[in-house]
């Protein structure tokens, strides 16, 4: 039986191994190297216990001495549980059709595919997009796509999860994270957004006013949605250790505040002029932007007319105070 299973296996390698020549478009040296790893991490995924996987992943990694990219923000996940957790915690079941973004070799990938509808799955690095395919072949719901992600037609990807709810799962690739969260969120299509990101942004995305984190992404998102850290994930629980505490969040979408698109706009222009310079007062940083068409007593008069002292500085302001000082404009 396991003489069956790596022959076939080992038949499919093959096919890899002719599809790696094409893509990974590396220096002849290295080509062994990737293709011994493709076999090895293959038939280590392709067992079903998930622990063996993703402990043997890393000493994969290790012993093949794969080079992480730095500038794709590879932090892979090496235990076990927090792929786990990040799935039952977002709440996915089998009507959701789930975007990731970075499967990296797959951790978080193969239990979305147990617990999900259908997962596209969209990962920069052709070096790794064979591998996905390969221990992904057998798994009818998964979708892997090679490309960047902020490059990529949102609608295109999930059309052909048609049927299905849209969520957004990933353990997000760290120099895109703000970007990327911003997309899903324009892009109009998704119920959830639960993302690993760092500490430090999710502290801003769910910062309260008032507070140094407090700023114009925390109200572009609460604007939106309703976040949540769920939990906080240490620097041990990946390969190669990333330099930052990462929080698991979570954002529920919810409905438009301001139905008037225009509305909407001067909302967001107020928003920014409001922490364009953060140590002006309101009144100020209003009147920095908006002096071609209020004069500044007309802007101190509106600040009075909405309750706040004519001194309050932006970073004081609630979503709805941003919206009764935005509808004056
Ligand atoms: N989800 C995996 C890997 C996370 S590391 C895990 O948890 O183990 C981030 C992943 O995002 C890497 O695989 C990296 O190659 C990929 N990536 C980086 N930039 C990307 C982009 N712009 N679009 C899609 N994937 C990207």
């Amino acid at each position: 039986m396991i003489n069956t299973v790596f022959e076939s296996h080992y038949i499919r390698d093959f096919d890899i191994v002719t599809h790696a020549i094409d893509t990974f478009n590396t220096k002849q040296k290295n080509f062994t190297l990737h293709t011994s790893l493709n076999f090895d991490i293959i038939c280590a995924m392709k067992s079903n216990d998930v622990n063996y996987n993703i402990n043997t992943t890393r000493e994969l990694l290790k012993t093949h001495d794969f080079k992480h990219s730095k500038s794709m923000g590879q932090n892979f996940l090496v235990d076990v549980n927090i792929p786990e957790k990040i799935v039952k915690m977002s709440g996915v079941d089998k009507s959701y059709g789930v975007l990731e973004i970075g499967p990296g070799l797959g951790a978080l990938t193969s239990i979305l595919s147990r617990e999900a509808g259908f997962v596209t799955s969209v990962e920069l690095d052709k070096r790794l997009v064979p591998v996905l395919k390969e221990i992904f072949a057998e798994h009818s719901n998964v979708n892997i796509i090679q490309g960047d992600i902020l490059k990529l037609d949102i609608k295109n990807l999930i059309d052909n999860m048609s049927g299905f709810e849209y969520h957004v799962c990933a353990n997000l690739p760290y120099n895109i994270t703000t970007p990327a969260i911003t997309a899903f969120i324009e892009a109009g299509f998704f119920k959830t957004i639960t993302v690993m990101i760092q500490k430090e942004v999710a502290k801003r995305i769910c910062a309260k006013p008032g507070s140094s984190e407090y700023g114009a992404f925390t109200v572009f998102i609460n604007y939106h949605a309703v976040p949540g850290i769920l939990f906080d994930v240490p620097p041990e629980c990946f390969s190669p250790r990333p330099k930052v505490t990462s929080s698991v969040v979570k954002m529920e979408i919810k409905g438009n505040q301001i139905s008037d698109k225009n509305d909407e706009k001067t909302f967001f222009r107020v928003v920014r002029a409001a922490f364009g310079q953060r140590r002006k007062t309101l009144v100020n940083a209003l009147y920095a932007v908006f002096n071609k068409t209020h004069s500044k007593a007309e802007i101190t008069e509106i600040i009075e007319t909405c309750g706040f002292d004519t001194r309050i500085r932006g970073e004081m302001l609630s979503i709805d105070d941003f919206i009764k000082v935005a509808s004056h404009f």
